[in-house]
């Protein structure tokens, strides 16, 4: 029997998944004590860990970091974190201290937890609640100008938080290490290899488990009409407009309709609703989803695979530069298709268009299925008791070689060039350093192809 911590972000999205491991490990016997925050602690208590309060250490935000977090800024966030991973030290030290874990599950985005396995000499396992994501699978998001305005910017401010852990004992090289994925790491992945960009590019470190729900519902559509589900998620839910759109698209018409709007507005400030359709600030999305035929979603992780899982196809409607990854991958699948119009009517057209298209639904059903055979809570916790795990091939080290040796030949060629025409030779010089961005694209698409075949 094992003593593990776990630490997560307070997140909803982030927290979720973590809750069914806990469950089964906890069922076999072991001890879980989980670091979180207070609007967390009944849904920990309730699946057999212990809870252990954070909130001590969430120093109050200035306006500024409000508004930025608000756009989910990158860069706040990563300061933020840093900064509650200082404030959390001593306590921490007292804990490891104390508790002794045997070993550490840890949110990705939780650097917290991630710093003090590695400072403790702890076997750490992360939870990843969007997809892996290293080179190759991160080119699945797009981020915006703002977004990458706010991440290039926000190096040095970043740079500066890491230098202050330091003499903590807190070493990382690069912020890079933190973020990412990387084949050494023993990393549980909540969906499966077939909906994961780049699966075979992850190392047999890196577990996908499907969706990890406490639910015991199980897809069930019979019912008199159709029903339409539509939520933003926890985060970005504040989108009156949005919601009285989708009452104006859909109250007039031959299907139910449930809207969780979220807990920064009040239902009734959406006015007087139409008989078929009901707005409650929170759900227990799994079961609504098991019985819903569409779910307009703002494309979180956790709501795209609870929909693949309960097999309702959906209407996608990314925000974020991760929100587009996960849509892009369910696009692909045939799950899902974009909202492009957010009008009334836009949402209507869009909502039958699903409705009556039967290939979303058998699409819906193949990722269901998929998703149900993977290993889930189960196969984490038995990952979580084994870790840490040996080390395995790397395919990313064949990849990065190749790359490499690709581009030594590419500027070898260049010199040569420039050498043998001489005074033109600048001409060329020019040419290669304009091609070269085009040319490592598609070697590394032609890699792709030949070293990770069934990649998309
Ligand atoms: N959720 C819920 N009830 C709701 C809305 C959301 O239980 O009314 C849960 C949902 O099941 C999912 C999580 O909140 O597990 C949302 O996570 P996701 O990654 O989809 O989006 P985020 O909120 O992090 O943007």
């Amino acid at each position: 029997m094992k003593r593990i911590a776990f630490f997560c972000i307070p997140a909803h999205g982030h927290t979720n998944p973590m809750l069914a491991v806990a469950a089964e490990l906890v069922r076999r016997g072991n001890t879980v004590r989980f670091y979180s925050f207070a609007p967390f602690a009944e849904k920990i208590r309730a699946v057999g860990a212990e809870y252990v309060s954070c909130d001590a250490f969430l120093a109050p935000l200035s306006e500024q970091a409000e508004t930025r977090l608000k756009r989910v800024s990158v860069t706040e966030m990563t300061v933020q974190d840093l900064r509650i991973t200082l404030a959390m030290n001593d306590f921490l030290e007292k804990e490891f201290r104390e508790f002794c874990p045997d070993a550490v599950f840890s949110d990705s985005a939780c650097f917290w937890g991630k710093l003090n396995a590695w400072k403790h000499g702890v076997p750490l396992v992360v939870s990843t609640s969007t997809f892996a994501f290293n080179q190759l699978s991160s080119q699945y998001i797009k981020h915006s100008l703002r977004e990458t305005a706010d991440m290039v910017f926000g190096l040095g401010r970043v740079g500066k938080e890491l230098k202050k852990l330091e003499p903590y004992g807190y070493r990382v090289k690069s912020v890079l290490r933190l973020v990412t994925n990387d084949n050494q790491t023993d990393t549980i992945v909540y969906t499966s290899r077939r909906f994961q960009p780049y699966a075979a590019s992850f190392s047999d470190r890196c577990l996908f488990v499907g969706p990890s729900l406490l639910t015991q519902a199980v897809p069930n559509k019979q019912k008199a009409r159709p029903l339409v589900y539509i939520s933003m998620g926890t985060v970005l839910h504040d989108r009156p407009a949005l919601y009285r759109s989708c009452i104006e698209a859909l109250g007039d018409q031959n299907l139910d309709v449930v809207i969780s709007c979220g807990t920064a507005i009040a239902p009734e400030s959406l006015g007087i609703l139409p008989d078929n359709i009901r707005v409650f600030p929170r759900v227990d999305q799994p079961e609504v989803l098991s019985r819903a035929d569409v779910f307009l979603t703002h494309c979180g992780m956790n709501s795209v695979s609870e929909s693949l899982r309960m097999a309702t196809p959906m209407l996608l409607y990314p925000q974020t530069g991760e929100q587009h990854a996960v849509a892009r991958r369910a696009f692909e699948l045939g799950a899902g298709a974009y909202l492009t119009d957010d009008s009334a009517s836009g949402i209507r057209t869009a909502v039958w268009n699903i409705l009556n298209d039967p290939q979303y639904t058998a699409a819906a059903k193949i990722c269901s299925d998929d998703l149900r055979a993977c290993s889930g809570a189960a196969g984490a916790a038995e990952f979580i008791e084994t870790a840490p795990h040996p080390d395995c091939p790397d395919p990313l080290r064949a990849f990065n070689r190749s790359c490499g040796t690709y581009q030594l030949l590419y500027w070898l060629c260049t010199a040569l060039l420039i050498l043998l025409l001489g005074t033109y030779g600048w001409l060329v010089g020019i040419a290669a350093g304009v091609l070269h961005h085009p040319f490592q694209k598609a070697v590394q698409h032609h890699l792709c192809r030949s070293l990770f075949p069934e990649s998309p």
